[in-house]
């Protein structure tokens, strides 16, 4: 039984963690931490950029459960084991699939790999920190729908908002 429960808790962080990262990627990375985010929308020279830090923040939070859990609150553990696994899950589909940072043998294959790759480029559609569309990294919403909306935002932003997304 208790093994079912931990697993139950591991599933339920990383589940939690990518509602966690689409929130504070539309409203802090994309608001108030638009510093550290900004490198990740604009061409920049060497390997790493300023948003990696924010990759660097959850990692910190990710061991401090990992600490707190391994003192005796043992579902603190688990859930420091969600963060990891949705922190791989993020290096290979974003890192990895997206923006080739990392050195994937292969594309992306299977119908739901290829739309989470797409509606991530959807998202660097924009250049700006404002009309963006996607926010998750292990979820995205159907691509046709993703596209109306960006050309929404394109439409109410007119020329402020700086696209790739052919007309
Ligand atoms: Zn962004
Ligand atoms: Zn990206």
């Amino acid at each position: 039984m208790t093994v079912l429960i931990n697993i139950a808790i591991v599933i339920g962080a990383v589940i939690g963690m990518e509602v966690f990262a689409w929130a504070i990627h539309k409203y802090v990375m994309h608001g108030i931490g638009w510093g550290w985010h900004e490198s990740h929308h604009t061409e920049t020279d060497g390997i790493f950029e300023k948003n990696d830090l924010y990759a660097v923040v959850f990692s910190c939070i990710a061991a401090a459960c990992f600490i707190v859990g391994s003192m005796g609150q043992s579902w603190l553990w688990y859930v420091g084991l969600g963060l990891t696994l949705y922190g791989v899950l993020y290096g290979v589909v974003h890192d990895g699939l997206v923006h080739r940072r990392l050195p994937f043998p292969r594309k992306a294959r299977g119908r739901y790999m290829k739309r989470l790759v797409q509606a991530h480029r959807l998202h660097h559609a924009a250049h700006t920190k404002e009309g963006c569309v996607s926010f998750g990294f292990i979820w995205a919403q159907d691509v046709r729908k993703l596209k109306a909306e960006l050309k929404e935002n394109m439409s109410r932003a007119g020329k402020s908002l700086q696209t790739d997304l052919a007309e």
